[in-house]
């Protein structure tokens, strides 16, 4: 069976949208551009979100000391070597908050990507806080050269949880930001956690249809997972019962019954967040990659004769 998205998965992947959008396979390449956070540096607050310790994840050849040229270079040598090779490549500017800078900045920063013949387009990860008119209209104007993206952290729909995790920005911004952003005629990207303290699995469904009418293209969804070494450990340390970490078998069932209501014209590109098991604090997901969840989810979806969005808006 096709599904309205154009192809047999159970869901609208990401995948296919980039196929479809570029023709080929396209790798992602992250690139720290050495940007800060508002929610760090004191424009908006301290110490940051709660659960974050954004300085772990990067790639060995993605580091803010090298240029953002450099990265790329290195970046698709490295993924040329590693893996098949790519008919294209995205820059990902996933550190921090990367629209954190005056516009002047944004562009020397930005150009090198558009100079680079190989990129296809540009995915930015940001605040809604972090974008305003100006920018928007500086990245709308790089869309009509190449793809870009915004990727905004919206995490919750729920202001009392934004605040319980030190998030410095409300739902209400979030909305607002993503409409501006989508009317801009840029690709908008979001991102949500499951599991914050105090919500469960009753507000997340009550809450779907909020999530449902956002103008969004793309949507990630993480379980909650708890980094060593951040305010959220000592959190669950002290009241372990406000936080909700699911056990990979719970959250596969979880997530298959929540897509299932989810709008069919969000592009998923993740299901599940995947953080190196030497970072957490509490590991009950074991050595598993994210393509193994994936394949699980899609055998969920099978065995319950479901697929994304087949009880939307019933
Ligand atoms: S999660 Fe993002 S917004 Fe929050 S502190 Fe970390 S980098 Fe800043």
């Amino acid at each position: 069976m096709t599904y309205i998205w154009g192809d047999e998965r159970r869901y609208n992947s990401y995948k296919h949208f980039l196929q479809q959008r570029f023709g080929g396979r396209i790798q992602k390449l992250t690139v720290d551009a050495g940007f800060s956070c508002p929610n760090r540096d004191g424009t908006v607050g301290t110490g940051g979100c709660t659960y974050c310790l954004n300085d772990a994840f990067n790639p060995s050849y993605c580091l803010p000391e090298k240029s953002v040229a450099q990265q790329l270079k290195e970046g698709i040598e490295f993924h040329r070597n590693r893996y098949r090779r790519a008919d294209g490549y995205l820059a990902y500017f996933q550190a921090y908050s990367n629209t954190h800078a005056p516009l002047e900045k944004l562009r020397e920063i930005y150009q090198p990507a558009i100079n680079n013949p190989l990129l296809k387009g540009i995915v930015i990860g940001t605040r809604p806080d972090c974008m305003d008119r100006e920018k928007l209209d500086y990245f709308a104007e790089l869309n009509e050269k190449m793809f870009v993206s915004i990727e905004y952290g919206i995490e919750s729909t729920l202001n009392e949880t934004l605040s319980k995790i030190n998030r410095g920005h409300s739902f209400e911004q979030a909305e607002e930001m993503i409409g501006e952003t989508s009317r801009a005629g840029l690709h908008v990207g979001a991102h949500f956690i499951f599991g914050l303290p105090g919500e469960n699995e009753d507000i997340w469904f009550r809450e779907l249809q909020k999530m449902n009418r956002l103008p969004i293209h793309s949507i990630k969804f993480h379980q909650l997972q708890i980094i060593k070494g951040t305010k959220m450990e000592q959190e669950f340390k002290d009241t372990p019962n406000t936080i909700h970490l699911f056990t990979m078998d719970r959250y596969i069932d979880f997530i298959c019954r929540y897509v299932e209501q989810l709008n069919p014209t969000f592009i998923i590109e993740r299901f599940a967040g995947e953080v190196p098991p030497r970072f957490l604090a509490i590991n009950s997901w074991g050595e598993i990659r994210y393509d193994v969840v994936l394949q699980k989810i899609e055998k969920e979806l099978e065995h319950r004769e479901s697929y994304q969005g087949k009880l939307y808006g019933l």
